[in-house]
């Protein structure tokens, strides 16, 4: 009894780590994908699915180690390096799957990420993807919300030309109302942007619609 607890206390913790990294990474300059030469491994869930599409859930291969070592996760592929200590020589894995499926939530967090996700990074206005901002559709000063409901993501020229209308009063039209996505939808967009650099080794576990038109 007590050790099914212990059991259910340290997975969450582990979740709660799995989060963590998978949200460190999300824009920041350290982005394993963009720094091969710290050999990360591609994470996937107990069902070989990647744990995250975008950003790709990729660990430091230290942390995965590590899990390995706790009985966490299985080895699937590894790289050609080693690495050495006084008792074990061993290679260092490109691909490991967790051994406890990780159920995702159902809705995501609301972000600023997130949002631009759900829109595809492009104004849903104009469909331009560059200069980036959130309109409110409704404006605040009419009452209008910070919900998934009420915010799109729009280029800046958009976003003035609209003032503090709603798309009505201006005469511009969204592409599409805005929505709460739900995970499975976002991780649908998601794989419509592949990392700059993908492991040869990771493309097994990827992109298999992709990889079928080619
Ligand atoms: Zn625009």
């Amino acid at each position: 009894m007590y050790q099914t607890q212990e059991i259910g206390e340290n997975a969450k913790v582990f979740r709660a780590e799995l989060l963590e990294r998978a949200a460190r990474f999300r824009s920041s300059a350290e982005d394993p994908t963009r720094n091969l030469q710290s050999c990360p491994s591609l994470v996937l869930n107990a069902d070989y699915t990647p744990l995250s599409y975008y950003p790709l859930s990729l660990w430091p291969w230290q942390t995965a180690i590590k899990a390995i070592f706790l009985d966490r996760v299985d080895v699937i592929e590894t790289y050609d390096r080693e690495v050495h200590s006084p008792n074990l020589d061993m290679k260092i894995p490109s691909v490991i799957a967790l051994k406890q499926y990780v159920k995702p939530s159902e809705f995501p967090a609301f972000t600023r990420f997130n949002v631009f996700l759900r829109d595809r990074f492009s104004c849903q206005f104009c469909g331009d993807q560059h200069n980036l901002t959130f309109d409110h559709v409704v404006p605040r000063r009419l009452g209008g919300k910070t919900t998934w409901e009420n915010i799109a993501t729009a280029c800046a020229p958009c976003n003035m030309k609209k003032g503090g209308r709603t798309p009505k009063q201006a005469g511009m039209q969204l592409y599409a109302e805005p929505i709460r996505p739900t995970h499975w939808q976002l991780q649908q967009h998601g794989k419509q942007f592949p990392p700059n650099y993908l492991h040869e080794t990771w493309r097994d576990w990827l992109y298999w619609d992709i990889e079928l038109e080619a």
